[in-house]
């Protein structure tokens, strides 16, 4: 099979398009024949080698993959060739005290899909049964793809780690991110009064036509001002967040009180310095989110099909353009997610 191969870190990295064997199914295994695979920031971060992880080369990058049952390896009775799936990127044991109780994204032994293991920028992925999800009808490989990792990540921001109630301040960092995309619609279905941000005027209006309630301009030096201005001085109650470094630290200058910052990444900066007098006299929390579990991609697909949630998909590369892919996200200047589709669209036809 062919399989785009990080062969040298960097930014850009080196990337080969390879024919590397055809992966087989042990017990429990299964072969995803790849329709779809969304790009993210920690593709990105895997080429530069920036991960706080030893990462072997040459590796497969890809996540958030969508497609077919191929082959399922021994004792695999609930999925049969051909079914549509889409795959939960952080791999899990599902044996310890955390996954028993469905909390797969704090796995003690948990893997990254396309890190730790080859991913789905390939034509084929060997996955492990249990980190298969089932596609809902009149969800396709590309809605899938696109919400499978960056959908599911906002899901699990706004519904597992935090509550929603009607009528909060909701702001959300990045409209025009894979996780800001999400997260806007999810928030306005949840009944809140959404704020977002965006650096450009494109941006800008994509999250309106999401539902964002207002939009501010992230490039204004003093934008936690503006957000404090639409709330009447209220503050946000809610912060999605996954910018992290001095962006982090201007969330807390619009947080209301009582008020929380979920985060979920840190692609402006890891260390962050935090005034604890206001943070404490105001009662705030700050929330880290990682991955997410089972019941957040299902809830991300299920809404998918219902029409609550859309997948904002600025392009769709062809496997042998990864490279571009690559530099197409590093630009920043994208409106949703980035697609690699290892096939011709005229073989998806089914
Ligand atoms: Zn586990």
């Amino acid at each position: 099979m062919k399989a785009v191969q990080l062969t040298a870190h960097g930014s850009p990295g080196k990337f080969e398009l390879r024919d590397v064997p055809d992966p087989a199914p042990a017990a429990g295994e299964v072969v995803v024949q790849v329709q779809s695979c969304g790009l993210n920031h920690l593709d990105l971060w895997l080429e530069a080698g920036e991960l706080p992880l030893k990462v072997p080369l040459p590796r497969t990058p890809g996540g958030e993959v969508a497609g077919k049952i191929l082959q399922v390896g021994p004792g695999v009775t609930d999925w049969k060739p051909a079914d549509p799936v889409a795959v939960q990127s952080n791999l899990f044991c599902g044996e310890c005290e955390f996954c028993r109780q469905g909390d797969e994204s704090l796995c003690l032994r948990g893997e990254l899909l396309g890190v730790q293991r080859d991913g789905g920028f390939a034509e084929k992925v060997l996955v492990p049964e249990r980190a298969l999800v089932r596609l809902p009808d009149g969800v396709d490989f590309d809605t899938a793809a696109a919400l499978t990792l960056a959908g599911s990540t906002a899901m699990h921001m706004l519904t597992n780690r935090t509550q929603v109630s009607a009528g909060e301040w909701v702001l959300v960092m990045g409209a025009s991110s894979g996780v800001g995309s999400a997260a806007i619609q999810i928030a306005k279905h949840l009944g809140a009064r959404v704020i977002s941000t965006g650096s450009t005027e494109a941006k800008r209006e994509l999250g309106r036509q999401l539902g964002a309630d207002f939009m501010v301009d992230s490039t204004t030096p003093d934008w936690p001002a503006e957000v404090r201005r639409l709330t009447a001085k209220h503050g946000a109650d809610l912060v999605i967040e996954h910018i992290g470094g001095d962006v982090l630290k201007q969330v807390f200058d619009c947080l209301a009180r009582n008020g929380m910052v979920v985060t979920c990444g840190a692609t402006a900066g890891r260390e962050v310095t935090l005034n604890l007098w206001p943070f404490f006299v105001k009662q705030q929390r700050l929330i880290g989110s990682y991955g997410r579990n089972r019941a957040d991609i299902l809830m991300a697909l299920e809404w998918a099909a219902e029409g609550r949630l859309k997948p904002v998909i600025d392009t769709v590369f062809p496997l042998d353009r990864t490279p571009d892919a690559f530099a197409h996200l590093r630009s920043r200047n994208v409106l949703g997610k980035v697609l690699i589709e290892p096939f011709e669209p005229a073989s998806e036809s089914d």
